[in-house]
């Protein structure tokens, strides 16, 4: 599972103070770029007439700055996607895998110039705090590094061969992929299934995230720089119920990579079962969906790791990761003195605009977003006991407080659903036993954790988990290519692991070829 070659991007260290400068002089120019007449088009690869049809992205922290104007799809735009993006599939295709792998590489190499840049635009499009940012475009390019090196172990393989007979297994491009990402991360998840699909040799349409196109925008001008050849990567910007779903069920599309909701996916799992008259092949959709993860905290947990770890978890970015911890299980024996800690540490966290490097959580992404989050926080003060709220700035963003509630109603939506904002649910457990069933008491699995001093129990929690990546003594949250592989499983996805071994071959026909010597 693990590549020679490979290393994990480091985080820039913004507690020097050249990289802080650097960093606060790159949002002060992105700044002044992001405007109105700051325009993201669709991209075929060629010129195309404009779809009139335009809609704005919008700086969540300060809703009435746009940061920028990006067209909308059309459906003769539309089909004109999928035609460029056949048309360059056989050119694409022919290319080597080690010639394909290298042009990842150089699309890597231009986000490494271009990182703070690429924060800074995160930072406004997406709300993201600097080091949240600064982990994207971290983790973008280890998927393109990590890609790139399994790409080339991935060429023939010789199978077994008896004496008058040489047999091979080949890995052949499916034709052309759908790339459908959420906005919350912005650019490594876009990029994570864009890279694999693409070194593949497939070509790739990508329908960015409504409220992320501009950083969306940086991928498309990632492989120009890598000498992609045009009509390999086209960025089809529109929204998902139209032009997402348009595409979704459009017979010319092999292949669908789609993260972001259970309710989405199941669409598209189901939408792309139909078959069209003369469709040549069937679709295969990797699926990576929501979660509802807890963590245990066993009686004789360090609770010096245990507070900041659940912490993070649940209140970084805001609580919008598909990996946050939105429930913790906590021993009867330490449950007060848990539950002291983790409402003092809870009201400390600093709430606001994150082109300042001080702010701990950000705003949630957009207008929707604090509307339910704030439905549910209201209906969830009517079964279950409010324990701590954290404050809030003087200002127009978008801005929830940390929420934390104890001994929540088990049945209400603050419980079962996922709420991709900054709560917490906090509930007391009679013993390990009692913990287990509790943390697996939902139909996802995507991330679990323990914290605990005893090698007994930890085996016994990670042992029932139903979690596609569990984690013990530290936050659940922060997977890194190569060395977590992330993804879930139940209700909470189907496909192979990102950032994992199998990944690739997802996007890829395998043949085998038997030739008589
Ligand atoms: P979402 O509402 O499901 O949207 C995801 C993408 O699907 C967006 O590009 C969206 O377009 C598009 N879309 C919406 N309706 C569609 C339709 N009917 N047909 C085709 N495409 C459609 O999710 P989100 O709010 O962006 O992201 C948050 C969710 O992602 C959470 O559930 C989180 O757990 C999950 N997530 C999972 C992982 C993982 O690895 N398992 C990682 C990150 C996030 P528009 O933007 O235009 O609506």
């Amino acid at each position: 599972g693990y590549p020679a070659g490979y290393k994990h991007e480091p985080t820039t260290e913004f507690h020097h103070q050249h990289e802080m400068r650097l960093q606060q002089e790159a949002i002060e120019n992105v700044a002044t770029t992001l405007n109105t007449s700051n325009k993201i088009r669709l991209s075929i690869g060629r010129p195309l007439a404009e779809s009139g049809v335009w809609s704005t992205s919008l700086n969540p922290a300060n809703p009435t700055q746009i940061l920028a104007q990006i067209e909308e799809a059309n459906e003769e735009q539309v089909e004109a996607a999928v035609s460029a993006a056949l048309a360059a599939q056989p050119e694409w295709s022919s290319a080597s895998l080690p010639e394909r792998a290298t042009i990842l590489r150089k699309a890597a190499a231009y986000l490494r110039s271009h990182r703070s840049e690429i924060n800074a635009i995160e930072i406004m499009e997406a709300g993201k705090p600097w080091l949240e940012a600064d982990n994207d475009i971290g983790e973008a390019i280890d998927f393109l590094e990590y890609y790139a090196i399994w790409a080339e172990r991935l060429d023939t393989e010789r199978l077994d061969s008896p004496a008058g007979e040489t047999n091979q297994l080949r890995y052949r491009s499916r034709g052309v992929t759908l790339v459908i990402p959420p906005w919350n991360f912005p650019l490594a998840i876009p990029m994570g299934m864009t890279a694999a699909a693409l070194v593949m040799g497939n070509s790739v349409i990508l329908k960015p995230a409504e409220q992320t196109p501009i950083t969306a925008s940086y991928i498309v001008r990632a492989f120009e720089h890598a000498g992609l050849p045009a009509g390999a990567l086209c960025l089809v910007p529109g929204r998902g119920e139209t032009v997402g779903a348009k595409l979704v069920r459009h017979p010319q599309i092999s292949t669908i990579a789609f993260t972001g909701s259970r309710a989405v996916g199941l669409d598209i799992i189901e939408a792309a079962s139909h078959v069209a008259p003369g469709q040549t092949s069937l679709k295969r959709v990797v699926a990576e969906m929501g979660g509802k993860n807890a963590i245990v905290v066993d009686m004789d947990a360090d609770l010096d790791q245990a507070v900041p770890g659940v912490i993070y978890s649940a209140f970084g970015f805001a609580g919008q990761k598909c990996s946050a911890c939105s429930r913790v299980i906590v021993h009867r024996q330490i449950f007060d003195a848990f539950v002291d800690r983790l409402a003092l540490a809870t009201s400390t966290l600093i709430v606001g605009d994150p082109r300042d490097p001080a702010i701990q959580v950000g705003p949630v992404v957009d207008d929707a977003a604090f509307a339910k989050i704030t439905r549910m926080i209201e209906e969830g003060k009517k079964g279950s006991e409010l324990l701590e709220q954290g404050t809030l700035p003087d200002s127009d963003g978008y801005y929830i407080p940390p929420t934390v509630f104890v001994n929540p109603d088990r049945q209400s939506p603050l419980y079962r659903e996922e709420i991709f904002g900054p709560v917490l649910t906090v509930e007391r457990a009679d013993d390990l036993d009692d913990a287990i069933w509790r943390a697996n008491d939902t139909i996802y699995a995507l991330t679990q954790g323990v914290f605990s001093r005893s090698a007994q129990a930890i085996a016994r929690v990670a042992n029932a988990a139903r979690a596609g990546n569990f984690y013990v003594n530290r936050g659940i949250t922060g997977a890194v290519p190569g060395r977590h592989p992330f993804g879930g499983f139940g209700n909470s996805g189907v496909g192979f692991k990102a950032g994992g071994p199998s990944y690739l071959i997802q996007f890829a026909d395998q043949q085998v070829i038997s030739e008589n010597l």
